[in-house]
């Protein structure tokens, strides 16, 4: 961790709710040959539930009195569709709404999504997760996107799967990237070897964070921020496109329906048990956690076990870093 130093601006984090939303796309302009979503036909049909789920979300989100972020963690590649544009500035609009964001390929075209921010969101609360595919897009075209959407303000962070046989790409982006900008690594999902020594100590040099990604972090609801508050609301939820809300991504208990509550704080744990009578800590069982909190977007959520989450503070689930890169 030695090229992070703290930024001594940085002020305690507020506590505010971030929410996760995947709709029902699952298709993707990019052929990536591991992926599921790899040329799945796009879909007219489900283009139209997907558009008409993600406005009735819009309007129930408007309700909302308490503030929160908005990350949309999509199957498949969201920010080809100018909808999820429209919606996401849209939401930026709010008062109630601290930082809005997506996961991406960032082959969108950028020109346009952000002449749309300028015009009807609010530009300086878009944060984006955009991932390098090397048989896709080559680093020169990925880096020019990157810096053309950091020179309008965009927060961002870029990375790419820790794959040994793509090292020399690795390199490449490495010294293309801005140099404030984050290079996250992810593990290589289904890989069956541990890395090798020399593998790991590249991608270390690459990521100083990737330390993180190989390390097998038990669940334990007890010191997840996806736990019940005092007020018997949930800090951190993940919500599907019917409004079934879930604790994190990998949890699979269901948690209550957005659409049957006014607000989301007035979500009440499993049973409906009343605000005085919620247990003091969730149980395992309660949130059926698999064994690990296996991917960022889980493990962001154990910063009462993972000190290195403060460097991504106050929003982790966005994995921007809010320290200097030197
Ligand atoms: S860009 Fe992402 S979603 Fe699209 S095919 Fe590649 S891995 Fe899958
Ligand atoms: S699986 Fe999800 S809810 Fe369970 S401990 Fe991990 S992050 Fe928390």
């Amino acid at each position: 961790m030695n090229n992070f130093h703290p930024d001594k601006t940085a002020t305690t984090p507020e506590k505010i709710r971030h929410i996760q939303y995947r709709g029902i796309l699952d298709s993707c302009n990019y052929s990536c040959s591991y992926c599921p979503f790899s040329k799945r036909p796009h879909s007219p049909k489900k283009e139209a539930k997907d558009r008409l789920c993600l406005s009735r979300l819009l309007e129930q989100l408007k309700k909302e009195t308490e503030r929160f972020t908005f990350q949309i963690v999509p199957y498949g590649e969201a920010l080809i569709h100018t909808y999820y544009w429209e919606f996401l500035a849209e939401l930026s609009r709010l008062e109630t709404v601290k930082a809005v964001g997506c996961q991406t390929n960032a082959s969108f075209p950028a020109k346009k999504m952000i002449a749309l921010f300028l015009k009807t969101g609010d530009i300086s609360k878009l944060r984006l997760w955009c991932t390098f595919h090397p048989s896709m897009t080559s680093v020169e075209s990925f880096c020019r996107q990157i810096s053309l959407l950091k020179n309008y303000g965009i927060s961002l962070c870029a990375g790419a799967v820790a794959d040994p046989s793509r090292k020399d790409a690795l390199s490449r982006f490495k010294a293309s990237l801005p140099k404030d900008i984050y290079f996250w690594l992810n593990q290589m999902d289904g890989k069956r070897q541990p890395y090798s020594p020399e593998d790991r100590a590249f991608f270390e040099s690459i990521d100083p964070f990737f330390l993180l990604e190989e390390t097998p972090f038990p669940s334990d609801p007890s010191r997840c921020q996806a736990e019940f508050s005092p007020d018997g609301t949930l800090n951190h939820i993940f919500i599907k496109a019917n409004g079934d809300i879930y604790a994190c991504i990998l949890s699979k208990t269901c948690l209550g329906n957005l659409y049957g509550q006014e607000h989301i704080s007035d979500l009440l744990p499993p049973g409906n048990q009343k605000t005085e009578n919620l247990p003091e800590k969730p149980s395992k069982k309660a949130f059926q956690c698999p064994r690990f909190c296996h991917c960022f977007l889980a493990y962001q959520n154990l910063s009462a076990a993972i000190p290195e989450l403060a460097f991504f503070a106050p929003y982790p689930s966005f994995r921007i870093l809010n320290r200097n890169l030197r």
